[in-house]
């Protein structure tokens, strides 16, 4: 088996692309009732420098010892936001998950009222409700029809899940609210961030051209 280390291809959470990634520390985690030998090792990417976490399993054939290709364990890109969110934004919607991992289901739509609103916000858009602030966002363009009609299906998001009624959020309900806050996050930062980048670069591209 080779010790020879990196650098890796890792998918990069922040460049959004597989990137080469330097190992800069690694650890042999033994064969116990926990899991099967691995190999962690802390990586940054030679991109953007931000640091990844990969794992690197051990395979053991009859006369040799192979190391798996390298998967990234952290940061955990299932179900968080891109990196592009910007950072008071992802803290809302952290919190949203830290809630739902906790089982804090009516907290869950709380966090999740609390990022549209810090979406709205971010935006400039400031109007007497949720409702209109996000009716606003669509006129202007910047989001999607559908999620301003899946944020209005949630009742969960309106009086339901902001003030006291007396009854509590389901966890199907925090589940979906949940899910529309990353889509909700992911429209608005990721994909129309990179749309405009993309459309830039052709721009760019027609004018050389031209
Ligand atoms: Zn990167």
């Amino acid at each position: 088996m080779s010790f020879v280390v990196g650098p890796f291809v890792a998918l990069c959470d922040i460049c959004q692309k597989p990137c080469l990634a330097t190992v800069h520390g690694s650890y042999l985690e033994p064969d116990d009732e926990n899991g099967p030998e691995r190999y962690l090792r802390l990586a940054s990417c030679q991109e953007c420098g931000r640091g990844i976490l990969l794992t690197q399993g051990v395979e053991e054939t009859m006369d040799s010892r192979e190391l798996t290709p390298p998967a990234v364990a952290w940061p955990d890109t299932t179900g968080s936001v891109g990196a592009r969110v910007p950072a008071p934004l992802r803290r809302e919607y952290e919190q949203a998950r830290t809630c739902y991992q906790a089982r804090a289901y009516t907290a869950v739509a709380v966090m999740v009222r609390r990022t549209l609103e810090g979406v709205c916000a971010e935006e400039g858009v400031k109007r007497r409700t949720l409702r209109q602030s996000l009716d606003t966002l669509q006129e202007d363009g910047k989001i999607d029809k559908r999620l301003v009609e899946w944020a209005a299906e949630l009742r969960v998001l309106g009086n339901e899940g902001a003030h006291y009624t007396g009854s509590q959020v389901s966890p199907e309900d925090a589940r979906d609210a949940l899910n529309l806050a990353q889509a909700f996050l992911d429209y608005m930062y990721t994909f129309s961030t990179q749309f405009e980048e993309f459309k830039s670069r052709r721009a760019k591209r027609h004018r050389k051209e031209s």
